[in-house]
């Protein structure tokens, strides 16, 4: 058995039977005694962990490693935008003193620039401009979502939830460095596309690419075509221009800001901010001339930054690591996700409270730290609203279970959705080894 990009979140399906391809090829490889080969430029700290261990479900795990690029692939040069600094020196524009020159330079040469805005599972947070901190669950290690209409932060792991006001506001402040430019962060596509019409000459082409602009039959192929067609052009897009685009006359690639994909509510952001970044990057200088790579961002120290910055992986998955193994989250953990979604707010709310008080009394949830001491019962976390509240006008609940490796939480899981029964008009689902946990 084959699998490529074995890190590929699509591998994991959403829906039921909420199966990960991976864990089932393996389960295949061990049953027939066959071998199965997962490839990838940036595998998942799953299988990297399973690799380390060198045996998991009585399975041997190898890694090979293959360090040289194929063909006579340069890489691209990596230089990060501080845009603490840009604000420090007094700078308000999207748009830092590197990424101004670099597309100017493009410009001049009559080259193609590829810029991504990555939106991606958009929740707002709050951000000091002047020390690039943002406020942070202390249960969860996961960033807070901020909420206007309450003027909250809230951890939609664990449903801690904080009164705070962003800039302008004069109470805001920076819990680091006390700065009072604590920003909502969010900048639509179309802002940025204004923008480049103002800075770049007319006859630049700007090709705009996201959900708006692709809705229409054929929307994306044509607008690749007219990039391709432009003698000069910058396509500016979200995510869905990091893979597959293969311009020779792209030479410049930039992100506008790294910190969404970064600052995501979810413990795989880094994970998934690294491989975004590592793809978006590889479109640059595919052909014979040099490639540049601007990455903008407020947190130039991060892991994820540094380890793309110096093509050296290793700088993030050690960072990643480490972290996971402090919060316990996979693969040290086996992660369940438990969704009840109901048009009644209250029924959710009191369906999945029922849910979560039976199995925290199952487990023992009264010792908080029970998990680090070595049990080996799993530790519920929440119930919270979903990053995601409301869906097709059904209000969203969940909590998580952090269950040991090798125990059959499901069992118990199942156990207790028995006890509780159904109600009408609530929907119930459970996610074992959940990825998507917005
Ligand atoms: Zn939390
Ligand atoms: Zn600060």
């Amino acid at each position: 058995i084959i699998i490529d990009e074995e890190h590929e979140t699509s591998y994991k399906q959403g829906s039921s039977p909420r199966y990960h391809v991976r864990e089932v090829a393996a389960e295949m490889a061990r049953r027939y005694r066959c071998p199965l080969v997962l490839g990838s430029a940036t595998p998942s700290a799953e299988s990297l962990d399973r690799c380390r261990r060198g045996t998991y479900n009585g399975v041997t795990w190898t890694r090979v490693e293959m360090p040289e690029r194929p063909g006579h692939a340069v890489l691209p040069t990596v230089r990060i935008a501080d845009l603490r600094r840009e604000f420090s020196h007094g700078s308000r524009s999207m748009f830092s003193k590197p990424l101004t020159e670099g597309l100017e330079r493009v410009v001049e040469r009559r080259e193609k620039a590829v810029l991504l805005h990555n939106r991606r599972g958009f929740a707002p947070f709050l951000m000091c401009r002047e020390c690039g901190c943002v406020p942070t669950c202390n249960h969860c290690s996961t960033a807070l979502t901020y909420h206007e209409r309450t003027h909250t932060l809230q951890c939609h792991t664990c449903g801690s939830s904080w009164r705070v006001q962003p800039y302008p506001a004069a109470t805001s402040r920076c819990p680091k460095c006390g700065s009072r430019y604590l920003a909502k962060m969010g900048l639509g596509t179309q802002q940025i596309e204004d923008a480049l019409h103002q800075m770049l000459p007319d006859d630049v082409a700007i090709i705009r690419m996201d959900a708006d602009s692709t809705r229409g039959k054929d929307a994306h192929k044509k607008l690749l075509e007219q990039f391709d067609a432009a003698d000069c052009a910058v396509l500016l897009g979200t995510q869905m221009i990091a893979k597959g685009l293969d311009f020779p006359e792209v030479t410049l690639v930039g992100v506008v800001n790294a910190d969404f994909a970064l600052k995501l509510p979810d413990f795989r952001a880094g994970e998934r901010a690294y491989d975004l970044l590592e793809q978006v990057a590889g479109r640059a200088g595919r052909g014979d001339r040099p490639g540049e790579v601007i990455i903008q961002t407020y947190l130039p120290e991060d892991p994820v930054i540094r380890a793309v910055a110096e093509h050296d992986r290793s700088i993030f998955t050690d960072y990643d690591l480490d972290q996971r193994r402090d919060a316990l989250y996979p693969p040290f953990v086996r992660l369940v996700n438990i969704l009840v979604w109901s048009a009644n707010r209250d029924d959710a709310q009191n369906y999945i409270g029922r849910i979560a008080k039976l199995l925290k009394r199952r487990w023992h949830a009264a010792a908080p730290d029970f998990l680090r001491a070595g049990s080996t019962v799993p530790q519920v976390l929440g119930p919270a609203s979903c990053v995601i509240e409301r869906a097709k006008d059904r209000y969203r609940f969940h909590l998580l279970v952090k269950s040991p490796v090798g125990y059959h939480v499901s069992d118990d899981i199942d156990a207790c959705l028995k006890e509780v029964g159904s109600v009408r008009g609530v929907s119930v689902s459970v996610d074992v080894d959940a990825y998507d946990l917005m």
